[in-house]
């Protein structure tokens, strides 16, 4: 694949090389990031991980997240780079602080959302793939990377948390192959959905029971939408990230094709997601509100914002969209 080919070139030219991925780190982004970093340090590059923004408690419990650094912590490094390689991010403002270093540098991009906007030197985009991490586990193979039993693991972390754990549509037989191929390497699935799946603080649970309580139905049940105000979390003793999921058990209910989650956090930054079951395209919706995601599974976010706002706006969108369609 010439693509595959043009990074393998641009790697093997630089020797500093930053690894980055969007901010709201999710499973596949940390994943990714990771996989890449230490194959890439394998392969005897410099390497330096840099997510710009707090990894969940979750994923904290990985040791290598220690390696991960936010931008402001390694300005010089990121000066002195030679290549820059961002990855699960579909936009510049999803890198956060990194954004402002993009100029003069050479950028690849990898990435499997269909609404990216091929912001690289060379930009791997492909829908098809499941996850970012699917994607990287193929740019290792190609570089050579010995897999050993930790590394499959980080690398199968990425492919288990964007097919929800082997159960949404883009679970395809090439999901199971490369998910197979990471197993007989040493990847364990366990360890990694108990401490994504089962590591619930009661918290978290408290805030949840709130949001569960606030829902609003539509359309005879099949659009479901909820809101977390920045007082919510306080109030709960809650930040942002213990939010995540929420939208999903919202899309879990019996009826339900769309599902809206509206989230403050902090005070006036309203973060809005997306669901949805079978055929309605969110990411259509996310991008004409200045964000992206896939078709299921889509999102975007305002700054200095009123949260009751925006959730009307977007379910008079969502609503109308939904109506037309019958
Ligand atoms: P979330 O609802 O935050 O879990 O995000 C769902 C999907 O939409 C993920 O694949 C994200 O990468 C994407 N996404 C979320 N927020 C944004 C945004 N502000 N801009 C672009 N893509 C987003
Ligand atoms: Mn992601
Ligand atoms: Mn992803």
């Amino acid at each position: 694949m010439e693509v595959l080919n043009e990074i393998l070139n641009l790697i093997k030219q630089s020797n500093k090389i930053i690894v980055t991925g969007h901010i709201m780190p999710d499973g596949d982004c940390i994943s990714s990031v990771l996989s890449l970093s230490i194959a890439l340090e394998k392969v005897g590059k410099d390497v330096l991980p840099v997510i710009d923004y707090d990894i969940p408690y979750q994923y904290q419990e990985l040791v290598e997240v220690q390696k991960i650094k936010k931008a402001n912590d390694v300005i010089r490094e990121i000066n002195e780079c030679d290549l820059i390689i961002i990855l699960d991010s579909s936009s510049v403002d999803r890198i956060g602080k990194l954004k402002d270093f993009l100029e003069n540098k050479k950028k690849i991009v990898i990435d499997h959302h269909v609404t990216n906007e091929k912001f690289g030197d060379v930009n791997w985009v492909g829908d098809f793939f499941s996850s970012t991490a699917q994607m990287i586990y193929r740019l290792n193979q190609a570089l050579g990377v010995e897999y050993d039993s930790r590394l499959s693991t980080i690398n199968l972390m990425g492919i288990a948390t964007d097919t929800g754990f082997f159960r949404y549509p883009n679970t395809t037989s090439e999901v199971f192959k490369d998910a197979y191929e990471l197993s007989k390497r040493g990847g364990e699935i366990w360890p990694i959905a108990q401490m994504i799946l089962e590591n619930n603080r009661p918290e978290r649970l408290k805030l949840f029971a709130n949001t569960i309580e606030k829902m609003e139905f539509l359309l005879d049940g099949k659009f479901v939408h909820s809101i977390i105000r920045y007082e919510d979390f306080k109030r709960f003793n809650c930040k942002e990230e213990d939010s995540s999921g929420f939208v999903g058990e919202l899309r879990a209910i019996k009826g339900v094709e769309v599902a809206v989650l509206v989230v403050e956090y902090p005070k006036g930054k309203v973060h809005v997601s997306m669901r949805s079951k079978n055929e309605f395209d969110v990411s259509t919706i996310a991008s004409e509100l200045g964000g992206g995601g896939h078709p299921r599974a889509a999102g975007c976010t305002f700054d200095d914002a009123d949260p009751d706002e925006i959730r009307k706006i977007v379910v008079n969108k969502i609503s109308e969209a939904l109506s037309i369609r019958g």
